[in-house]
């Protein structure tokens, strides 16, 4: 199926899509990586009039270090990320996420910005992102701002970014090698089942879930019950709390009770594989 008729604008800068942005308004739709907008136009699902290209933006591509936090331009691909020798060393966490998306294809193309703002209730980097407690920088008419992680994901595909504005940075923290991704994907796709994230530091554990709700979140539950316990009952009593307060989505994949045994045995393991790496 075609994609509805639609203009195509090419900026050079934030400033100009931004200033599209502001123009169009709701008729306007941001393009990146294309691999969630142009399946979702295709099937009409999204009919944009105004398609904003911001893949020739040369400076929203990098990974670098400032100021002891790791700086992502937005349009940087999941196979950067996957291949980054700075975030191997500093940030495991994020590499080892990017590298479960997909397959080679939708790694080389999609972009860690484009899949934030999607907000797929069953992306992979939304669990880390929360566990890493990143900071996610987008600019728009008013200048730039940072949204915490935490903060970020609102609903099912809905961010708090306006939809005048556009990712620029994400960031996160220095890491010790105490992290670790556990999913069970769905096998087409490679869209998660039960993801869960987790950074394990000598204050306790920070454990990040996604595919089982209409939107990742912190398993404030497992964190608390755990505390700085390693053993592997107290991991395992910890991990029945990975669906507390959460209401599972159930579909042709997983019925809803699935998705939450998945989340407990995927944080289990995942804080088994973190508490190893130390
Ligand atoms: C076959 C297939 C398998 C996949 N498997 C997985 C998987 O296993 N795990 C996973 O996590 N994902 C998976 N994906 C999704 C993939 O990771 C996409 O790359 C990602 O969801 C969207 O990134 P994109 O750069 O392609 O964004 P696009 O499709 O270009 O855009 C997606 C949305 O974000 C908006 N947007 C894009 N960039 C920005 C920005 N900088 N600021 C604000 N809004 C922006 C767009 O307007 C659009 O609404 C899969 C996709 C396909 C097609």
């Amino acid at each position: 199926m075609y994609p509805a008729n639609f203009d195509y604008k090419r900026p050079a800068t934030v400033d100009e899509a931004v200033a599209l942005l502001a123009q169009h308004g709701d008729d306007a739709k941001l393009l990146a990586g294309g691999h969630s907008l142009i399946p979702a136009m295709k099937l009409r699902l999204a009919r944009p009039k105004v398609v904003v290209d911001i893949g020739r933006i040369s400076n929203l591509s990098y990974i670098r270090e400032a100021g002891g936090r790791i700086a992502i331009g937005a349009m940087t691909t999941h196979q950067e990320i996957a291949d980054s020798k700075l975030l191997k060393d500093k940030c495991p966490l994020l590499p080892e996420t990017a590298s479960h998306i997909g397959d080679v294809q939708v790694r080389n193309k999609g972009t860690i910005g484009g899949s934030l703002a999607h907000a797929d209730p069953a992306a992979d980097y939304p669990a880390a992102i929360l566990a890493l407690e990143a900071e996610i920088e987008v600019a728009g008419p008013k200048g730039r701002r940072t949204i915490r992680a935490e903060d970020f994901f609102v609903d099912l595909l809905q961010t708090a970014i306006a939809g005048n504005e556009l990712i620029t940075e994400i960031r996160v923290p220095v890491t010790a090698r105490t992290v670790a991704y556990v999913k069970t994907e769905q096998k087409a796709s490679g869209f998660a089942l039960a993801g869960v994230a987790v950074v394990l530091s000598s204050s306790g554990a920070r454990v990040g879930v996604t595919g089982i709700g209409a939107k990742a979140y912190r398993a404030l539950g497992v964190e608390q019950a755990l505390g700085g316990q390693k053993s592997p009952n107290a991991i395992a009593q910890a991990a029945t709390h990975a669906a507390d307060g959460v209401e599972p989505l159930g579909d042709i994949h997983a019925s809803a009770e699935f998705r939450a045994h998945l989340a407990q045995v995927n944080t289990r393991r995942a804080i088994e594989r973190a508490a190893a790496r130390g």
